[in-house]
């Protein structure tokens, strides 16, 4: 797996615009370890295992998985998240869905360049950052026009660019574009690769990302000429709809970033048991055992709050606790472990000495792989956790949550009815009517 994951990141992925004779295929070709790599995260259900077989510890047995993943190879991991994100906002399109979900659940791994009712196994993408911005998705100016019918699941004709399209070999990437003009509201559509009538979609990719990082996936620019959307969600409501996918992306940066920190770890530990100076090995020298206790400690903090972040993830449904926790830690997890990996991985490179620092070594490409500018860099990853912890925190203060007998916070639980009430009154059946509007309902970001 090891040699894999070398190879696929020493033979980078390769565009192919046009064919022999002219006409655009938009291709891109990759080392036959890349698609190696994709097969083994298939064949462990690792792109939507909670959602395919929902029985208890799911979460957590595809959190593990993906754990393990993440210590060998980054790139394959971006498909296989935007693919496992999509699944909880495409099952809300019911007829849709019933075609893609064997298919979006399959074991296996498809890499024929075909449309997607005619494959085993599908991967979805997602395009929102457009040039002239990525964190305020409001800036988005593609423009979609109606063309087949009207509302949810109408077709339309999207015209505008995206300036980070990852992973463009997806069968179909979910969109966000301006539904009729410019001005017009947001709305997000499932774009596939080819039409209906088996042509190929007006996808055009303009080139690939000379990224820094991962070399094995690729990442796009791309341009829309009248292409294929479905419109997905309501109409106008395109940012809530692909904010729902991002939100599960950033449980996976938190697990991919307690990843590189544990390889991190773990093979500083290796190093310094096998490497001596000045007479000892440098697990024995009492300096570098404070550098290896405090990787140690960031490992293992990391891979806790990994976990308990997908206890949240699983329970979030049936439990407002731990959906109000899912909502509050995600960004904040997703900003302190990736940040922390930086400094882990760059304190592991010094370990490793002088070796540490050459690209063989791994070091320097997990700095740069660490996924913290997907799905929103530092500042904005903040600014979501203060409007997500504004709003959840909200109906938990006295006054706000639990107007009827004024219960301090402690005592505030949501009630069977899903609302925050305190213990006196949601055991008080008269109690049990819809609380005042707006005072006691669990806030939504
Ligand atoms: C490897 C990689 C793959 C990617 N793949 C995709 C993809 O497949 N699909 C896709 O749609 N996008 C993709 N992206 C783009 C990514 O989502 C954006 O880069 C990201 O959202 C940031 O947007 P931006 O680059 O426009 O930066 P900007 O939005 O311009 O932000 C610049 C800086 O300003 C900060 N900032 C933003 N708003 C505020 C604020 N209100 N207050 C303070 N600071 C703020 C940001 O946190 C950031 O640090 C990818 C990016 C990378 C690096």
């Amino acid at each position: 797996m090891l040699a894999w994951g070398a190879d696929a990141n020493r033979h980078a992925p390769e565009l192919q615009t046009h064919s022999r004779t002219g006409e655009r295929i938009d291709q891109v070709t990759f080392h036959p370890s890349w698609h190696a790599l994709l097969a083994l995260l298939r064949s462990q259900q690792l792109q939507a295992l909670p959602f395919a077989e929902p029985r208890a510890g799911a979460w957590m047995a595809r959190t593990a998985g993906y754990f393990l993943q993440a210590q060998v190879e980054s790139g394959s991991l971006c498909p296989t998240t935007m693919t496992f994100a999509s699944i909880p906002v495409l099952r809300k399109e019911t007829a849709l869905f019933a075609d893609l979900a064997p298919r979006l659940y399959a074991k296996d791994h498809d890499a024929r360049d075909l449309p997607w009712r005619e494959k085993t196994a599908i991967m979805i993408g997602m395009g929102m950052t457009e040039k002239q911005g990525g964190s305020d998705v409001r800036a988005n100016t593609t423009v979609a026009r109606p063309a087949h019918g009207e509302g949810r699941g109408a077709e339309c004709l999207l015209t505008g660019h995206k300036w980070f399209f990852s992973a463009p070999m997806c069968d179909a990437h979910l969109v966000v574009a301006r539904m009729g003009a410019e001005d017009g509201p947001l709305s997000c559509f499932f774009v596939p690769r080819f039409r209906d009538d088996g042509s190929k979609n007006s996808i055009q990719i303009q080139r690939l990302k000379d990224k820094l990082g991962n070399r094995s996936n690729s990442s796009s620019e791309v341009e829309f000429r009248e292409t294929s959307g479905i419109l997905i969600g309501e109409e106008g409501r395109g940012i809530p709809t692909i904010i729902e996918m991002a939100t599960s992306t950033r449980l996976d940066c938190v697990i991919g970033s307690a990843a590189i920190l544990r390889a991190a770890y773990v093979q500083a530990l290796h190093h310094t048991r096998h490497r001596s100076a000045f007479g000892r090995l440098l697990a024995d020298q009492p300096l570098m055992r404070n550098v290896l206790a405090d990787l140690a400690l960031e490992s293992e903090a990391a891979t806790l709050l990994m976990m308990e972040l997908s206890h949240a993830f699983e329970h979030a449904d049936t439990d407002p606790l731990a959906a109000a926790w899912k909502r509050v830690v995600t960004p904040a997890a997703k900003f302190w472990v990736c940040k922390r990996t930086i400094e882990a991985t760059g304190e592991a490179m010094e370990v490793w000495g002088g070796n540490g620092y050459v690209e063989e070594a791994r070091w320097p490409a997990s700095i740069a792989k660490r996924p913290s500018i997907r799905s929103g860099k530092a500042p904005a990853t903040s600014c979501a956790w203060t409007c997500c912890a504004r709003s959840s925190a909200r109906p938990m203060t006295r006054r706000a949550c639990c107007r009827t007998c004024r219960a301090a916070p402690p005592r505030i639980r949501p009630c069977a009815r899903n609302w925050l009430r305190c213990r006196r009154c949601c055991a008080n059946p008269r109690n049990n009517s819809r609380p005042t509007p707006g005072a006691s309902r669990r806030g939504s970001c």
